[in-house]
């Protein structure tokens, strides 16, 4: 049998198609979740409905983003699912939580197997919309994982756990093996919970530079900071605040980046504020 082909469907690898199939591990993703009625549930990606199904059974109604038509398709006539969805048949990048939950007039619970060749700049849009979720809980590659969790001094912190600690509280819930989807992916896959700050522990006056100067600190992460922010800071303003001049982009926390980034905006706006 073709291996591509599960309950019919021919997987599409350019939507990251890989569809779990071992019942063990989707009941435990949805014990994780733990949907309650009342909730707005809404899934990116629900595919053939592995998890839409358990979840739309424990509600009375839930939304989901599905972009393959076909797909679209088949849960809008599906016998089970049919009457209880929403469904947008568009691209979850596009897609405005904001308006969502505005006019649900609740918080948003999100969840997805979603296609990994998107997983990092989806999430990213999803941090735009933090205001509007309560939860988060996606199945991502194992190593995007880790990176997500990881703290200051390690391999795999970078700019991703910079912004996404930000934004969430993050939590690895389960780890997943390529054997549980049909076809098996070649890597390793595990789900997180993301919850967004209630308040934002180090608020910055502008994203934008928080972004912009990890950014710059990781694509020059073998560099101390001296050399790889040379550009926007002496040395001498760098100690001011607090660090060290041997420190590399992997050695700083994210309180310390968000204190940067926020130097970083005044210094500029009085910078304006002389030249005009
Ligand atoms: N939830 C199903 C499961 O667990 O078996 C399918 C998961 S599969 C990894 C990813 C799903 O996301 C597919 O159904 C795919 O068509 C859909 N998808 C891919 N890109 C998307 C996008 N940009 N917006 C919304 N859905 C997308």
């Amino acid at each position: 049998m073709n291996n591509r082909v599960h309950q019919g469907h021919f997987a599409r690898k350019r939507f990251g198609q890989n569809f779990l199939s071992d019942q063990y591990v989707i009941d435990n993703i949805v014990s994780a979740i733990h949907p309650l009625p009342g909730q707005e549930m809404l899934e990116i990606g629900p595919g053939l409905g592995a998890l839409t199904e358990p979840v739309a059974d424990r509600l009375d109604h839930m939304t989901v983003i599905e972009l393959d038509r076909d797909l679209a398709a088949r849960l809008e006539t599906h016998p089970k699912l049919g009457s209880k969805l929403t469904i947008y048949q568009q691209d979850a990048m596009t897609f405005d939580f904001a308006e969502l939950a505005k006019e649900k007039g609740q918080s948003l619970r999100v969840f997805g197997n979603l296609p990994y060749n998107i997983s990092t700049p989806l999430m990213f849009h999803l941090f735009s919309y933090t205001n509007a979720i309560s939860d988060m809980h996606f199945m991502l590659q194992k190593e995007v994982v880790n990176r997500l969790v990881a703290g200051p001094n390690s391999k795999a912190y970078g700019r991703l756990s910079v912004m996404a600690q930000y934004y969430c509280h993050i939590i690895p819930v389960l780890e997943v093996p390529p054997t549980a989807f049909r076809p098996a992916p070649k890597v390793d896959s595990a789900v997180v919970r993301l919850i967004p700050h209630a308040t934002i522990p180090y608020p910055v006056d502008d994203i934008r530079i928080l972004s912009r100067l990890t950014t710059e600190a990781f694509n020059q992460r073998r560099k101390t900071i001296r050399n790889s922010l040379g550009h926007l800071f002496t040395p001498e303003q760098l100690t001011e605040l607090g660090l060290d001049l041997s420190m590399r982009a992997e050695n700083i926390s994210v309180e310390q980046y968000c204190k940067l980034a926020n130097w970083l905006s005044v210094n500029r706006a009085s910078q304006k504020a002389e030249q005009e």
